[in-house]
């Protein structure tokens, strides 16, 4: 990539001090990112497979996590159940809490659902979650947010009883949630960083859908929502252990009727909100080392498959899926048994927990760099008042942030290809046409922290 080549050249001459200048000169520079933040890379550190692996056979040792199974105080108290997950998991966030003096808000989204399509009885369920405080009064109202679901099923999504040991899915992302929690509560940031658990996702994304709707209806400003589901890297012959897969949606799903005709007429499939954050996932991942690339797909989520992430792309927020990049469908929802040889079941010993930390390094980087970065720009557009072959662009400017860059790429590529820092301005022109590539414009603070890019719309 044309982005890449030019950071590493540019990386090499230019300490931070002199792209600084370069920003607030506003010359005419291509300036990429500038190397990981050594505090974020020396958090990755932190992460350990050990606590992953220790995480995922606790999970699995309740028998079963089924959104119908007890959750009342004598089954809580034998440790089988949702019941008594949920209360673990609510458990090591507070011990987390604890280690950081009380620095994370340990909370609990409790409802009552159904008789529904999978849920025969009224059943309570509970979303468990851990709020890291944004440290600037500004910032702070921005939300990054990381979610996995800790209830799993066998191969009769009604059976209450039987062993569901759901390792793979999704012990392995409420790990990856609890070990972001575990790392990332020992550091500030600057913006909020929420560590959100859900139940519900296998009788029909119950507890994501409610969570997201409380977002919506309290306002709640989130900025990206990364759901690890099915990220254990189970250990079958073809897998590789080297990428992770983001599924991002193309035309958002909450789209209006005037987005939608816009879309049509100028060619935005490929730039929801959702897929921004995608291509800043593709960008984290080049800058740290978190041991898996990412690997881009364009599409909501896999054939007949579904995931929390489409409960908050409904409520219009911008959100995306990582799983593992081949999935042994005889190690999910299937009851624990074998057949002909062949073992059935979502067991522990198909996990790679290193594969899982290196999921959860990737998270974190992610969640970090948001967190760090300034928001946003917003009211980003595109000036369309004339025909003409330059392309002027103007946005809001956003608090913390001391430059600003424009990316482009051809409107056939996948990723941005071209960056040009254009200083700490409002407005820039630049002699490329708005009909041949796509645009896009994120915000830069003094560190050289990015903001998700946002895509411009039209001004008349
Ligand atoms: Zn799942």
């Amino acid at each position: 990539m044309l982005r890449t080549a030019l950071r590493l050249n540019l990386c090499k001459f230019l300490p931070l001090a002199a792209m600084a200048i370069v920003a607030q000169l506003g010359a005419s520079q291509t300036v990429d990112k500038t190397a990981a933040d050594p505090r974020i890379a020396a958090a990755l550190r932190e992460v350990s497979a050990q606590r992953i692996q220790a995480n995922i056979d606790k999970l699995v040792g309740f028998g079963t996590r089924l959104t119908l199974s007890a959750q009342d105080l004598a089954s809580i108290a034998s440790g089988s159940g949702i019941g008594a997950a949920r209360e673990w998991i609510k458990s090591q966030f507070e011990q987390y809490s604890k280690d950081c003096g009380g620095c994370l808000e340990v909370k609990t989204d409790s409802f009552t659902e159904g008789p529904a399509d999978r849920i025969p009885n009224a059943t309570q369920i509970t979303n468990v979650y851990a709020v890291l405080k944004g440290t600037d009064p500004v910032q702070t109202k921005r939300i990054v947010l990381v979610t996995g679901h800790y209830d799993s099923r066998n191969s009769d999504t009604l059976d209450v009883k039987g062993d569901a040991p759901g390792a793979n899915d999704d012990a392995s992302g409420t790990a990856v949630s609890l070990e972001c929690a575990r790392v990332l509560s020992k550091m500030k940031f600057p913006a909020t960083i929420i560590f959100l658990t859900v139940a519900g996702e296998e009788q029909g994304l119950n507890g994501s859908k409610h969570f997201a709707k409380m977002a919506k209806d309290a306002s709640w400003q989130l900025e990206a929502i990364f759901n690890n589901d099915i990220v254990g890297g189970d250990k079958s012959a073809e897998q590789d252990h080297s990428v992770v897969r983001v599924f991002s949606e193309g035309v958002p799903v909450a789209a209006t009727e005037q987005d939608s005709r816009r879309i049509r007429g100028l060619g935005g499939e490929s730039d929801s909100a959702s897929r921004e954050v995608a291509r800043y996932i593709a960008d984290v991942g080049r800058t740290y080392d978190a041991g898996v690339k990412p690997m881009l797909i364009f599409r909501l989520d896999r054939y007949l498959r579904g995931g929390d992430h489409f409960s908050f792309n409904q409520q219009g927020f911008a959100a995306v899926r990582l799983t593992e990049y081949r999935e042994d469908f005889h190690h999910q929802h299937q009851n624990v048994r074998t057949e002909n040889g062949v073992q059935f079941g979502d067991l522990p010993k198909f996990v790679d927990y290193d594969y899982v930390a290196h999921v959860a390094r990737l998270n974190a980087a992610t969640l970090a760099s948001l967190a760090s970065a300034p928001g946003p720009p917003a009211n980003v557009h595109i000036v369309t008042k004339e025909l003409e072959n330059d392309t002027t662009l103007t946005w809001d400017a956003s608090p913390g942030a001391v430059a600003y860059e424009v990316v482009w790429r051809a409107t056939t590529s996948p990723e941005w290809e071209h960056a040009e820092n254009v200083g700490n301005t409002t407005r820039a022109t630049l002699k490329v046409s708005k009909d041949n590539v796509i645009f896009a414009v994120s915000a830069v603070d003094a560190a050289g922290h990015r903001s998700l890019t946002v895509v411009p719309v039209p001004e008349r």
